[in-house]
């Protein structure tokens, strides 16, 4: 075979790379501009009989696809809760996939084993956590909380006797779960897909701002329901509203419980000297969730698991196989030991570029400057006639509702929503908070600044006088 040509194939990606991010403070910020049938015919078609050119194949994937990218990586993007990517993330996963490790095992690609190490203890100290505390680099939140809960359901287990690992779950001690009524809904599913089930699930009620209520934990706790995990939350979806943590895990351990915290998106309060005190307590818990795709801005798929047990953690994911070369007690740390993964993308490089750019004191600023532009958002829509800015804006995230003349706030709500993601100026999703219609905003883009939010809230305002008197 000959020597591949990598310079044709990676200057079109390279191209096509840059005319993208250049073009993305101008790109509308909509859903997509193609239709899904369009982007299936440019796309598809019946397998090639035989091969083509690399550097084709880029160019007319970039092409066809074009259309059907969204502006998600937009300093106007505030839907949902989604980051970008700093050109320092971006760069080393660019160079993640040229390296292509497996960062499953040490032997297979030291230097991204070295790399999560020193990523994970960079983690562990700017956010504050015990200092002994375990760590995986795996996709997302959804498979921080499995992890998380994994490592809980083997200690609980393990307290009692029963081997869960190699016993499973037929005739074992049921463990439940207390959990906020505005938990994420990742949550019932690591439940699922460990066995639990989704009924294992006691809602602990919560208060206004979807807080879980102490009182009502407590009278729960004290019920003695057998092995308890307390799934707690730094940071909503809707209105990024953070559990009373200390009280949580207080009362828990109490009790003999396991808390984890899934702070998907608050739990980087705790990297500001400024907002720390919004998670105080979170230290406290036995294991933690969050994303460096998120507030890290960091490309996905990037999730982040913590542990304050070790061997717990380790019990819940290690694998030992005879073909495996894995390392010896004090060796190189085994990525595999930690992730529910077996072959992996050796995410930590971009992890480890991310921190590095920014250091301390720029995670810190990513992280507040975030929350100044959602108050900013608050501070500019609030005056506004008709507009109601539904809670205090505490983290990155804002609720806001739009009163009609009619009377009719929710179908209003819901128009200006549909108003402002057609308009293309900025993206908003909607939501249901307690029973009420309601914009969300979320900000989390590392570029956004005031001029962003400026714009849109000029976009916004222009949508809910368009749709009141449409
Ligand atoms: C985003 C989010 C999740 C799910 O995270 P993924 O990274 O999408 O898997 C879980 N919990 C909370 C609070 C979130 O915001």
């Amino acid at each position: 075979m000959l020597h591949p040509d990598w310079q044709a194939a990676l200057s079109v990606a390279h191209r096509h790379s840059l005319d993208f991010l250049n073009g993305l403070p101008d790109r509308p910020v909509r859903a997509a501009n193609a239709d899904y049938r369009k982007l299936m015919d440019a796309l598809g078609g019946p397998i090639p009989e035989g091969p083509t050119d690399a550097s084709e194949v880029i160019e007319s994937l970039a092409l066809a696809a074009e259309p059907g990218l969204v502006a998600t990586p937009s300093g106007r993007f505030f839907g949902f809760v989604i980051g970008g990517s700093t050109p320092a993330a971006l760069a080393a996963d660019w160079l993640t996939g040229v390296w292509d490790q497996n960062a499953g095992l040490a032997v297979a690609g030291p230097a991204a084993s070295a790399v999560e190490e020193v990523a994970g203890s960079w983690l562990v100290d700017i956010l504050g956590l015990p200092s002994h505390v375990s760590f995986g680099l795996v996709t997302g939140a959804q498979m921080a909380n499995f992890t998380a809960l994994a490592a809980a359901r083997h200690q609980l287990l393990a307290d009692l006797g029963w081997p869960v690992e190699e016993a499973g779950l037929f005739g074992a001690p049921r463990i439940r779960v207390l959990a906020g009524s505005s938990r994420h809904d990742s949550i019932d599913r690591a439940l699922r897909f460990l066995g639990l089930g989704t009924e294992a699930v006691v809602e602990i009620g919560t208060d206004a701002a979807g807080r879980m209520r102490p009182d009502d934990l407590a009278t729960e706790l004290s019920r003695n329901g057998g092995p308890t995990i307390v799934c707690a939350q730094a940071g909503g979806v809707n209105g990024g509203s953070v559990d009373p943590l200390t009280e949580i895990c207080t009362a828990t351990h109490e009790h003999g419980g396991w808390v984890h915290v899934d702070g998907a998106f608050g739990l980087w309060a705790a990297a500001s000297p400024r907002l720390r005190d919004q998670v105080e307590g979170v230290e406290l818990a036995d294991s933690w969730t969050t994303d460096a795709h998120k507030m890290l801005n960091v490309p996905y798929d990037s999730g982040l698991v913590f542990c304050a047990h070790p061997d717990a953690h380790r019990a819940a994911m290690q694998v030992r196989a005879a073909y495996l070369v894995q390392a010896e007690e004090g060796g190189p740390r085994e990525a595999l030991d930690y992730n529910p993964e077996f072959s992996r993308r050796a995410r930590g490089f971009a992890v480890y570029a991310a921190l590095r750019a920014l250091g301390r004191s720029g995670v810190a600023d990513l992280v507040e400057q975030r929350c100044a532009l959602a108050a900013r958002f608050a501070s500019l829509l609030a005056p506004v006639e008709g507009v109601e800015v539904i809670q205090p804006v505490t983290f990155n995230q804002v609720m806001v509702r739009f009163h009609s003349p009619d009377g009719d706030h929710d179908a209003h709500t819901r128009r200006v929503i549909q108003a402002v993601q057609d308009d293309g100026t900025c993206w908003m999703s909607g939501t249901v908070w307690q029973d009420r219609a309601a914009m969300r905003i979320s900000v989390a883009n590392w570029s956004t600044d005031e001029s962003d939010v400026d714009r849109s809230v000029e976009a916004i305002i222009r949508c809910h006088s368009a749709a009141a008197l449409a």
